[in-house]
C-alpha cells in the first residue's frame, strides 16, 4: 500500500499516521520529522532548512526532493510506505511522479486530511512534543500526567519553535497558497480521497480499512 497524506499543519498527519502504521507495515516517511532530526544533529542539510522552517516557509524543492530520492530508493519503501508531509508543491508532486515511475511504485491513494483554519490554530498553539521520541499531547485536552515529562520515555514535553501564532499564520498561507494546488491535481489522476480530519485521529486509518487496500 502506498499513500500520501495531505493537509493543513495541524490536521494530524503525525497522530493519524501513528494510527495506521500500529496496523499496517508501512514505511512512516515524514519530511517534517527527517528535517528536524537533521537540524537537531546539526547536519549540512539541517542547517540550510532551520531558517525556513523556524519562518514557517517551505524549504526549497531542490533540497527537499534529493532528500526524499534518497529516502524512497532505500530498501523499506518496497513493503509499502505512508508519505506524510511530501509532496507540497506542485514540483515536488512532479519530481515524485517521475522517480515513483522509475521505481515502479504506483500509488494507491492520496488522503486529504479537511479542516478549518481557525480548529488549526486552536490546535496547534496547545500542541506539545516531546524532545525525545516524539509523542505528542496537548496543553489542555492531553497533557502529559507530570508537567513537561513524557509519559512514554521520561524525555522533555516542549512546544516546537513555529507552533506559535504567527508562524501558525504563515504555515497556513503558505499550505494554501503552495500546497492546496495538489487536491486537483490528484484529484484529476482519480487519487484523491477526502477525509474529515476535525474529530478523532483515526479517520484515515478507518478511509484506508474501507478502502480495502491491502498491504
Ligand atoms: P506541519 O505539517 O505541521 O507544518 P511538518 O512537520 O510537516 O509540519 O513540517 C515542518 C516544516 O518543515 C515546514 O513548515 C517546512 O518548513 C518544512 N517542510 C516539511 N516538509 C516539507 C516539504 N515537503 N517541502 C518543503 N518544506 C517542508
Ligand atoms: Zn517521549
Amino acid at each position: 500500500m502506498r499513500v500520501i497524506l495531505i493537509g493543513p499543519p495541524g490536521a494530524g498527519k503525525g497522530t493519524q499516521s501513528e494510527r495506521i502504521m500500529a496496523e499496517y507495515p508501512l514505511a512512516h516517511i515524514s519530511t517534517g520529522d527527517i528535517l528536524r532530526e537533521n537540524v537537531k544533529n546539526g547536519t549540512e542539510l539541517g542547517k540550510s532548512a532551520k531558517s525556513f522552517m523556524d519562518a514557517g516557509k517551505l524549504v526549497p524543492d531542490d533540497v527537499i526532493i534529493r532528500m526524499m530520492k534518497e529516502r524512497l530508493a532505500k530498501d523499506d519503501a518496497r513493503k509499502g510506505f505512508l508519505l506524510d508531509g511530501f509532496p507540497r508543491t506542485t514540483p515536488q508532486a512532479e519530481a515524485l511522479g517521475t522517480l515513483l515511475k522509475e521505481l515502479s511504485l504506483p500509488l494507491d491513494a492520496v488522503l486529504l486530511l479537511e479542516i478549518s483554519d481557525d480548529e488549526v490554530v486552536n490546535r496547534l498553539c496547545n500542541r506539545r512534543v516531546c524532545s525525545s521520541c516524539g509523542a505528542i499531547y496537548n496543553a489542555l485536552s492531553h497533557p502529559p500526567k507530570k508537567d513537561r515529562v513524557c509519559d512514554e520515555c521520561g524525555g522533555e514535553v516542549t512546544q516546537r519553535d513555529d507552533d506559535k501564532e504567527t508562524v501558525i499564520r504563515s504555515r497556513l498561507s503558505v499550505y494554501h497558497e503552495q500546497t492546496s494546488p495538489l487536491i486537483s491535481y490528484y484529484d484529476g489522476k482519480g487519487l484523491l480521497h477526502r477525509v474529515g480530519a476535525a474529530g478523532a485521529p483515526d479517520t484515515a486509518l478507518l478511509y484506508i480499512e474501507t478502502m480495502k487496500l491491502g498491504v
